[in-house]
């Protein structure tokens, strides 16, 4: 079983013809509002698939929380471990130009709000689950909580996003540690070595996670083991938004460690995963069933 420890957000959407200038008004579009947050994500990606899923995330007490928590059940996430309360739900406002570019404002709300001691709360939860998952829109200490929290054997992944350096404690548990090149970039600050991601997948292990992989968008993804890197290659498809390809590539990775597939078997598959997901609009409306990757073709 798959337990996302993480972020849960509203994304309000609003496509304007300009940004505004400190002091101006513009008008924009009707306001779409999508479940969101990089937790909400992975934990809906993962149950679409078919995993037995579970969220530990939190939401304020108002309609933001209760649209999260709808989705998430819609999803068949199992949502016992999403708690409520200590601030507003969190919310992401975001501005789309004609060209395509966002500008974002976060309000973490209820997500800075999860804490060790949830974590203490739940650890019924944390040591029955196979593969536990994480990202960085939650405080680092309660991160920190879930890895002295996994049961002896059970699978910790992380997605270090927003990045930010990490702990020893940390690093070590990560099995595999999963960044994008910016994520990389981030986390190996002043040892960034050349341009090769390969050399970054080196250089990230030996910082020491148990593996790592690295993903390179419509390149696909590097593995890293102690057994060496290797390469995992995309699947050429027409991409029409890359929104939420790294959290259904994330979510499908280890919910594929947990039935017992290898880090190559997983990382390829979940290569699939978001091959589908960037075919399409949105985030979770993004993500594919197990028959809609099956049904993918091409290399
Ligand atoms: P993030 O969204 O975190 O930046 P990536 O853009 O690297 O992550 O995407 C995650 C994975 O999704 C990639 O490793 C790849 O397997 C798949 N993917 C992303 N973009 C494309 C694309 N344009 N074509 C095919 N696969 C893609």
């Amino acid at each position: 079983d798959l337990l996302v420890v993480g972020s849960a957000n509203a994304d309000l959407v609003i496509g304007v013809e300009r940004r505004p200038a400190a002091g101006e008004t513009v008008l924009g579009s009707d306001l779409a509002v999508h479940p969101g947050g990089k937790g909400a994500n992975q934990a809906v990606a993962a149950a679409r698939l078919g995993a037995r899923t579970a969220l530990l995330a939190r939401v304020g007490d108002d309609a933001y929380g209760r649209l999260l928590l709808d989705s998430q059940r819609a999803a068949g996430v199992d949502t016992a471990g999403v708690l409520e309360g200590g601030a507003p739900t969190g919310v992401a406002l975001i501005t789309v130009d004609p060209s395509g570019d966002n500008s974002i404002v976060v309000s973490p709300g209820a997500n800075g709000h999860l804490t060790p001691a949830d974590v203490r709360a739940a650890a019924g939860l944390v040591r029955a689950s196979r593969v536990v998952s994480a990202q960085l829109e939650i405080p680092l200490e309660t991160v920190v909580e879930v890895v002295r929290s996994l049961a002896p054997g059970s699978r910790f992944v992380l997605n270090p996003s927003p990045p930010r350096p990490l702990p020893a404690e940390v690093l070590a548990a990560c099995d595999p540690l999963i960044v994008n090149e910016h994520e990389a970039a981030v986390i190996l600050g002043e040892e960034r070595s050349g341009a090769d991601p390969e050399d970054w997948a080196r250089t990230l292990l030996a910082r020491g996670p148990r593996s790592v992989v690295v993903t390179l968008g419509a390149q696909g993804a590097l593995v890293a083991s102690a057994e060496g890197v290797t390469r995992v290659p995309s699947v050429r498809v027409d991409a029409v938004d890359t929104t939420g390809a790294g959290d259904s590539f994330t979510a499908a990775l280890a919910w594929r460690l947990g039935t017992g597939s290898s880090l190559a078997e997983a990382a390829a598959y979940a290569a699939r995963v978001g091959a589908v997901a960037v075919t399409r609009r949105g985030a979770q409306e993004s993500f594919p069933t197990a028959d809609e990757v099956e049904a993918l073709t091409g290399e």
